[in-house]
């Protein structure tokens, strides 16, 4: 450790800028967080936090209190477009990871790390309203330069401004539109009484035919509960990637209209949602440097990927562990960016590339192409269930949640 502190200016107040900060104070190193936003609001539907990221968050003081606001899952369930089960793994405590998996909706775990950054680094260290614009540096310091407000000094800028990142362009001006891969997503939630489990994240079908991802992210004392749905179909072009862009029923319903499994009823889940919202699958190709000199890139700035499985957040929340730690134990600051980013950046471009060839219900596919597409008599007939495991198994290695990973920290 050593007793060299520098100050922090973090750009950005996202899931990765707030649980950087939190990181950051609990090592002791002063930090100050600007966000773009004039208002703290919880945004966004739901999002899963796996073991991996729980581990990070709960080193934080925060599992309880994500325990009263999310959904611990008990296991992810794999469907066909008949409804007919698949496969069912159990997940987070429930698989034997040492740590939990939360569902839980996005406003929800922002809100929960917005309470602690304020509780713990006091209000004055989140300045909202301060959008930047570009960051330049010196020998000795860095300038942070709003849109709206006074340029602000620090020692070292830590930019995790998400998919959009000014500090990004800024390093890679010619980097043009995000890849889009040719897939719509449309979200929503819906209060409804539980359905499997009421701990289940559930994928159904394929995004040729139709496909479903659906889980309960909030309880309420009357026994309902919040569900976060997902569809995504392949389509030509697209909307802007943006969270707040509303979606109408008439431009994805036509796959699910006969959806009615006799465990969930999917078209009225789809009727009776509280509100859509339109997003594509939208990333971007992975760059070779984060870090220039005293400044670097965290999160989606760094590494934007397909909001699928749950590693959008969690690998920001992971960025945020490994960087805090290396500002702890390196004397200079400017190599700890540099050392941050060779233990990040190959292991998330790996994911961003994952995303892209073998989401996670990949199993699905499998099936699908082994039936083409009709309803089976035995499964076992078809596939081994131990071969089943094994697909997934290789995409949890991938995203760094299988069990030996979160065991390493
Ligand atoms: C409004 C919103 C809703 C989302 N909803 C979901 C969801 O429902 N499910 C899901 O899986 N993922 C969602 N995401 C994406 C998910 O939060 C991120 O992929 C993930 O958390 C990575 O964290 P991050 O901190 O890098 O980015 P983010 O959490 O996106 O945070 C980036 C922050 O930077 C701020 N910012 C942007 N530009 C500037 C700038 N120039 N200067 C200062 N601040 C800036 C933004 O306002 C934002 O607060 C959402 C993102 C946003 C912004």
């Amino acid at each position: 450790m050593t007793n060299y502190k520098p100050d922090i200016l973090i750009i950005g107040g996202g899931i990765g800028g707030l649980t950087l900060a939190l990181s950051l104070h609990k090592r002791g190193i002063p930090c100050q967080i600007f966000e773009a936003a004039a208002e703290f609001r919880p945004l966004g539907v739901g999002i899963n936090m796996m073991p991996h990221a729980i581990r990070v968050l709960t080193s934080l003081g925060l599992q309880s209190t994500l325990e009263k606001y999310g959904v611990e899952a008990k296991e992810f369930s794999f469907f066909n477009r008949h409804g007919q089960f698949i496969l069912a793994e159990p997940c987070g405590k429930y698989a034997g990871y040492e740590y939990p998996h939360f569902s839980i909706h996005r406003g929800d775990l922002h809100k929960v790390l917005f309470e602690a950054v304020t509780k713990r680094l006091g209000l004055e260290a989140i300045h909202l309203g301060h959008r930047c614009r570009g960051v330049d540096q010196d020998e000795d310091s860095v300038t942070v330069h709003f849109e709206n407000a006074e340029s602000r000094k620090g020692s070292i800028a830590i930019a995790v401004d998400g998919f959009y990142s000014a500090v990004r362009h800024q390093f890679y001006p010619n980097e043009g539109a995000p890849h889009f891969g040719g897939i719509n997503m449309w979200r929503g939630v819906t209060r409804r009484k539980p359905f499997l489990s009421g701990a289940s994240v559930t994928r159904i079908g394929t995004v040729a035919r139709g496909k479903m991802t659906i889980y309960p992210i909030r309880n309420f004392d009357d026994g309902t509960q919040l569900i976060n749905w997902n569809t995504e179909q392949p389509r030509d072009d697209h909307k802007p990637n943006d969270w707040a862009t509303p979606g109408l029923i008439e431009d994805f319903i036509e796959p699910f209209k006969n959806w009615d499994f006799d465990w969930l009823d999917v078209p009225s889940l789809i009727a009776d949602a509280e509100f859509i919202l339109e997003y594509p699958m939208v990333d971007r190709d992975p760059v070779d440097k984060w870090t220039f000199g005293r400044i670097t890139l965290l999160g989606d700035a760094a590494h934007p990927m397909y909001p699928c499985g749950g590693n959008g957040g969690a690998q920001a929340i992971l960025d945020a562990e490994v960087i805090a730690r290396l500002l702890d134990e390196m004397d200079d600051p400017i190599a700890a960016l540099k050392v941050y980013e060779g233990e990040r950046l190959e292991a998330t471009s790996n994911i961003v590339m994952t995303n892209r060839a073998q989401p996670p219900d990949v199993i699905i596919e499998k099936v699908e192409e082994l039936t083409d597409g009709e309803p089976f008599e035995r499964l076992e007939d078809l596939i081994d269930p131990a071969d089943l495991v094994a697909i997934s198994e290789s995409y949890k290695n991938t995203a760094g949640y299988s069990l030996d990973a979160v065991r390493q920290p």
